[in-house]
């Protein structure tokens, strides 16, 4: 890589934020940290933006501005705290953006970004669940690129690299299956929190562990990946892969197949966003083939997994019911996570919200989508 990368971080605190800047760190001739943000986690935030030196740390919640100026007085680190300090961070210039705050929260700055025409690393997957139909023509005019680093987006985007749009006949996600893959309907409705956000393979921030033990988590990535490589629903599925060895797969009119591999460890996505167009070398764990590598599939049950069928069906809808799908869901997970739903009810609260029909609103516009994501979290 040639000069030094200017970086914004939105999401520092989280675990993805938290693999990116350990790349970082790795790297600290390549990359030059712009800007770092949190929503709560002043102190985690304190820490980093000490360890980093941005120009700039964002707190997205307001109370916890006069903390985090106190924690980095003296340093020449600005400060600044809100909703709209953010969307003013993601429109300042930088060689690359890391799209990692969890939920539709994050959607307001991927938006501001995608105008000012910047690069993206999009974990955000939210974001593109709900407002794809206008961040993908956005980008297209604004010429912003977005890197997935969704770790199966990200498998077939480097599948994609050289390959025409036209000759692609299937593109298939993996998943694990999360931690109740083997369990009956009625163990799961037993389930604990904690047995919940024991994810097998992955260590992931609470949303997308229990979106991963529900499958909601794959069916968001199946709209994400519609918008993403501009295919329809026919196109598109998820196999239940246990070992998370093999992200994706894309299969092409001739008959061949092209896979990716790759440990199960979110820098593996994040260095190819970080490195783009080239590669960038760390100290990755190689995969083993010194001894029996085994690869197994098996389809993704449905019945056991309602949240996935509910996503399916709305990856062929309009997408005001993907924003209600989302809103619903992360309303209901948050209501899991606080112990006042069981972890099955997740899925008959999402089909209830879709159900209840039409809302009203038509997503034809940034602050539509925002205004449905809002009735939807009210009632
Ligand atoms: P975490 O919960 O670990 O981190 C979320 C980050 O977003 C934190 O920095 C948090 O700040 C910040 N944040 C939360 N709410 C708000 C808000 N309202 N306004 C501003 N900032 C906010 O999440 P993950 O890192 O696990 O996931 C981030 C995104 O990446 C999600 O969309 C997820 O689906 C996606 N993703 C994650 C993967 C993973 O391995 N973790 C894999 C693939 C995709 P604070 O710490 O202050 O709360």
């Amino acid at each position: 890589m040639t000069g030094k990368k200017s970086i914004t971080i939105f999401g520092a605190t989280g675990s993805v934020g938290g693999s990116t800047l350990s790349l970082i760190r790795e790297h600290p001739d390549s990359f030059t940290p712009h800007a770092l943000t949190a929503h709560r986690d002043y102190q985690g935030l304190a820490k980093l933006a000490l360890e980093f030196k941005p120009a700039h740390a964002v707190i997205a919640d307001e109370a916890f501005y006069t903390p985090l100026s106190e924690a980095l007085a003296g340093t020449g680190i600005r400060v600044a705290a809100g909703a709209q300090a953010l969307i003013d961070i993601a429109a300042q210039k930088v060689d690359l953006i890391v799209a990692a705050i969890v939920g539709v929260a994050g959607l307001a700055p991927v938006w501001k970004a995608v105008e000012a025409g910047q690069t993206i690393a999009l974990a955000n997957k939210e974001a593109l669940v709900s407002a794809g139909h206008l961040i993908m023509p956005a980008a297209r005019k604004s010429g912003a690129n977005l890197l997935p680093i969704d770790s199966e987006h990200n498998a077939i985007f480097q599948c994609l690299r050289h390959e025409s749009h036209e000759h692609i006949e299937r593109i298939i996600l993996t998943a694990s299956g999360g931690p109740f893959r083997e369990m009956t309907l009625a163990e799961m409705q037993q389930v604990t929190i904690e047995q919940a956000l024991q994810h097998p393979n992955w260590s992931m921030g609470p949303k997308i562990t229990i979106d991963s033990a529900t499958m909601m988590n794959k069916g968001l990535e199946l709209i994400e990946a519609a918008w993403l490589f501009d295919e329809g629903a026919k196109k598109l599925d998820a196999i239940i892969h246990p070992q998370s060895t093999l992200h994706g797969l894309v299969g092409f009119k001739d008959g061949s197949w092209l896979a990716h591999l790759g440990i199960a460890d979110m820098r593996v996505p994040i260095s190819y966003a970080l490195g783009w167009p080239e590669r960038l070398a760390w100290q990755a764990q190689p995969l083993d083939f010194s001894s029996a590598l085994t690869l197994d599939f098996a389809p993704v049950d449905e019945t056991k997994f309602p949240c996935f069928q509910l996503a399916k069906q709305v990856m062929a809808g309009v997408p005001e019911q993907a924003i209600i799908l989302n809103a619903a869901n992360e309303v209901a997970v948050a209501k899991f996570l606080n112990g006042d739903i069981g972890f099955c009810d997740i899925a008959g609260h999402v089909r209830a919200t879709l159900e209840a029909g039409d809302y009203g609103i038509i997503a034809d516009s940034f602050e539509a989508i925002l205004a449905l994501d809002r009735e939807i979290r009210q009632r």
